[in-house]
C-alpha cells in the first residue's frame, strides 16, 4: 500500500520519500481511519491528504477557512494535471449548478469549499449525489473556541458526517493544545481518538527575546543586517503606521499592512511583498494566514501577541526554506500592562454587550420578535462611529453573540468589484473611436486595470476616478451603462461585511448569554495572555517552553537567547544585577518579584552598597547604573 503511495508521490511531486509523519498519516487515511494530524507549518500537510485521495476512488472534499488558501492549493493541483475546483463565496447560481454537476459526475478529484458553503441549500442538495472518498478539514484549530482563530461556522462541519457516515475525516492543524485537540475530536465526531503529532523541532529557527527600550533602533539594525524578506508584527493599526513611517525614514523597503486598508490595497501589498518588491512588511495579525513565502529570514515582534498560539503561528512564517532564520521579540515592562489591558478590554461588560446587541438590530429598524434569517450589509467602522462604541468592544461582542448563535458576522474576502470584457475587439475599437466618456473609461479598464475577455479582473472604482479625474459615483454609473450596452460584465460589491441574524430580536431583559460560557472564555483569554508574559520572563529555553505549551516534549534548543546565556556564563547574583541595569534603569520592585534574583536580602544589600559607592544612582524610584 505504501509502495503505491510512494509511486504517487514520485509521479506528481518528484520526491523519493515522505517526510516526518506523512507516511503514518497517509497509512491511517488509507485504512479509512478518522485522523487528526498535528504538523508544523511547512511540514507538508497537503501531501498527507492529496496522496491518499489520488489513490482512492471518488472526490476529496477539502474544507478550508480562506478562499486564497483554497485557490493556491487548487491551482497547484491543476498545474500537476489533477482536476480540482474551488467554490468561492461569490460564485453565481448558474456557475454553482454547473460546477456541482461536474462534481457529481466525477469530473474533479478535489473540491475545495469554505465551511459556510455547507449551509448552502443548493450545495446540500448535491451532497446526496456526491461520492467522496475523504473529507479534509484544514486549519482544524478554527473549530475550537479555545483556539485563537475560532470560526463558529467550523462547528457545522460535522453536518457532513450525517451525509457520509463511512467516509474518513482527516483534520489538519499546526497549532493545538491538548484541550483544542479534544475539542476538534468531539466536534467532528471522530470515531476514535487518533492524533498523530509530527516533529515540531525547527532546526533552522533561532529564538531571541530581549527586553529593550530602543525597539526601533534594534529593528533597523536587523533589517540592514539581513537585507532580505522579513515580517514585523505589531498589535494595532496605529503602531503599524508609526513603525513603518519610522523605518521608511531610513530608506528601508518597508510597507504597512492592517485591516484599515482597502481590500484592494491589501491584496496589492501582499503581492508586492510576496514578489520581493517590498522587503519588510510591518503588519498586524490581519496579515498572514494563507501566505506562503519560503525565504522569510526574520520575524520580529514589537508588541506582545495575546497568546503563545498567535506568537508561534506568526514566527513560524520565518525560514520555511529550511535556511537559518530568526524569531526576535522585543519587549518592555509597559507592554505587559498593555497586554493585560487589551485582554480585559476585549471582554465588554454584560450591560455593554446588551447595548450593542440592541443597536445592531436597531440600525436596520428591526422590530422585537422579528429579524431571524435577515442578511444585512454591515460596516463595523461605520457602526462604531454612528453609535459611539469602541471598535474592540463591538468586535468582541459580535464574537460573543456568534458563539451564542444569535448572529453571524462575515467578511467577504474580496469585497472589491470585478469586470470582464464581453465585446469583441472590433466592437471595442468602434467604441474607442467615439471620443466620449465611455471610450476613456474603457481605455482605463483595458490599460490601467488590464481587464480582459477571459476572466474577471479586480478593479478599484476610486482609482479609476482619480485617473480620469472624475467622481467615483460617475465611474460607477458609466460602468453600469457599459454593462447595459453589453460591453462588459460588472460585478459590484457594496460592502465587504455583512451580518446574518440567526435569532429574532428580543427585549433587553430577555437577551440570553450564558454567564458560564462568557466567564470561561474570559478566563481563558487571561490565562493565555499570562502564559505569554511568563514566556518572556521565565522560559529556560524559548523553543522548549513553546513546545511544552503545546504538550510536546522536546530537548532544549541550545541556541536561543536563554540557552546561549546559560551556556556562556554562570553569572553570580551580583553580575546578574549589573547586567540587568546595563540594559536600562529598573524599579526596585523589578528585583523583588523576579525569579532571577532569588536571594532577596543579598540583592538588596548589594544594591545598597552600590548606591553608597555611587556606582548606582536613584532616579525617582528607579535604579540606574552610572556608565563611566
Ligand atoms: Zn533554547
Amino acid at each position: 500500500m505504501l509502495e503505491r503511495a510512494r509511486q504517487v508521490l514520485k509521479t506528481y511531486w518528484a520526491y523519493d520519500s515522505f517526510r516526518s509523519i506523512q507516511e503514518q498519516v497517509i497509512s491511517s487515511v488509507l485504512l479509512d481511519n478518522d485522523t487528526l494530524a498535528l504538523m508544523p507549518t511547512g511540514g507538508g500537510k497537503s501531501i498527507c491528504y492529496q496522496v491518499p485521495a489520488l489513490m482512492k476512488a471518488g472526490i476529496c472534499i477539502v474544507i478550508s477557512p480562506l478562499i486564497s488558501l483554497m485557490k493556491d492549493q487548487s491551482d497547484s493541483l491543476e498545474r500537476k494535471g489533477i482536476k480540482s475546483c474551488c467554490l468561492s463565496e461569490e460564485i453565481s447560481h448558474n456557475t454553482l449548478d454547473n460546477v456541482l454537476n461536474k462534481v457529481i459526475t466525477m469530473k474533479y478529484k478535489f473540491l475545495f469549499i469554505t465551511p459556510e458553503r455547507i449551509k448552502n441549500q443548493v450545495f446540500q442538495h448535491y451532497l446526496y449525489h456526491m461520492q467522496p472518498s475523504l473529507i479534509v478539514v484544514d486549519e482544524a484549530h478554527c473549530i475550537s473556541e479555545w483556539g485563537h482563530d475560532f470560526r463558529p461556522e467550523y462547528r457545522e462541519i460535522s453536518t457532513l458526517r450525517a451525509y457520509y457516515p463511512q467516509v474518513p475525516i482527516l483534520a489538519l492543524t499546526a497549532t493545538a493544545t491538548n484541550q483544542t485537540i479534544e475539542d476538534i475530536q468531539t466536534n467532528l465526531e471522530l470515531k476514535k481518538n487518533n492524533c498523530l503529532k509530527g516533529s515540531f523541532q525547527r532546526e533552522n529557527l533561532n529564538y531571541y527575546v530581549f527586553e529593550d527600550n530602543d525597539k526601533i533602533g534594534k529593528t533597523i539594525e536587523i533589517i540592514k543586517k539581513y537585507d532580505s524578506a522579513g515580517l514585523i508584527y505589531v498589535t494595532t493599526r496605529k503602531n503599524a503606521i508609526l513603525y513603518a513611517e519610522e523605518l521608511k525614514k531610513h530608506n528601508l523597503s518597508v510597507a504597512e499592512y492592517h485591516a484599515g486598508l482597502s481590500n484592494y490595497e491589501r491584496k496589492i501589498r501582499q503581492e508586492q511583498w510576496q514578489k520581493g518588491e517590498i522587503k519588510v512588511m510591518v503588519a498586524t495579525k490581519a496579515f498572514g494566514m494563507g501566505i506562503d513565502k519560503q525565504d522569510v529570514r526574520f520575524v520580529i515582534h514589537l508588541d506582545l501577541p495575546s497568546s503563545i498560539e498567535e506568537y508561534y503561528q506568526e514566527l513560524g512564517r520565518a525560514g520555511r526554506d529550511g535556511k537559518e532564520a530568526y524569531a526576535i521579540l522585543y519587549w518592555h515592562e509597559k507592554d505587559i500592562n498593555n497586554l493585560r489591558k487589551r485582554v480585559l478590554m476585549s471582554y465588554p461588560e454584560m450591560e455593554k454587550i446588551k447595548e450593542i446587541y440592541n443597536a445592531l438590530y436597531s440600525q436596520y429598524n428591526i422590530a422585537y420578535y422579528d429579524g431571524k434569517n435577515y442578511e444585512k450589509d454591515f460596516s463595523l467602522t461605520e457602526f462604531c462611529y454612528k453609535y459611539h462604541f469602541d471598535f474592540i468592544s463591538v468586535f468582541n461582542t459580535i464574537q460573543i453573540l456568534s458563539r451564542e448563535a444569535i448572529l453571524q458576522y462575515n467578511q467577504r474576502e474580496y469585497p472589491v468589484s470585478k469586470v470582464k470584457i464581453q465585446s469583441n475587439d472590433f466592437e471595442i475599437r468602434n467604441i474607442l473611436k467615439i471620443s466620449d466618456d465611455y471610450s476613456s473609461l474603457l481605455a482605463a479598464l483595458l490599460r490601467i486595470c488590464e481587464c480582459n475577455h477571459i476572466e474577471y479582473t479586480f478593479i478599484d472604482e476610486q482609482k479609476i476616478a482619480n485617473y480620469l479625474r472624475w467622481e467615483k459615483e460617475q465611474v460607477i454609473i458609466k460602468l453600469k451603462s457599459l454593462e447595459k450596452m453589453g460591453v462588459i460584465t460588472y460585478l459590484r460589491f457594496k460592502a465587504g461585511e455583512y451580518i446574518i441574524f440567526l435569532q429574532d430580536r428580543v427585549k433587553k431583559e430577555e437577551i440570553y448569554i450564558s454567564e458560564k460560557n462568557y466567564q470561561q472564555l474570559k478566563e481563558n483569554s487571561i490565562a493565555r495572555a499570562e502564559k505569554m508574559i511568563d514566556y518572556l520572563k521565565n522560559a529556560e529555553c524559548r523553543e522548549q517552553y513553546i513546545h511544552q505549551y503545546f504538550d510536546i516534549e522536546t530537548e532544549k534548543c541550545k541556541k536561543c537567547d536563554r540557552c546561549l546565556e546559560a551556556h556562556t556564563t554562570h553569572q553570580t547574583l551580583e553580575e546578574k544585577i549589573v547586567k540587568a541595569l546595563l540594559q536600562g534603569e529598573k524599579p526596585i520592585t523589578y528585583f523583588e518579584n523576579n525569579t532571577d534574583f532569588p536571594e532577596g536580602e543579598r540583592t538588596i544589600n548589594f544594591i545598597r552598597q552600590m548606591l553608597d559607592e555611587g556606582i548606582f544612582t536613584l532616579n525617582g524610584n528607579k535604579i540606574r547604573f552610572n556608565k563611566k
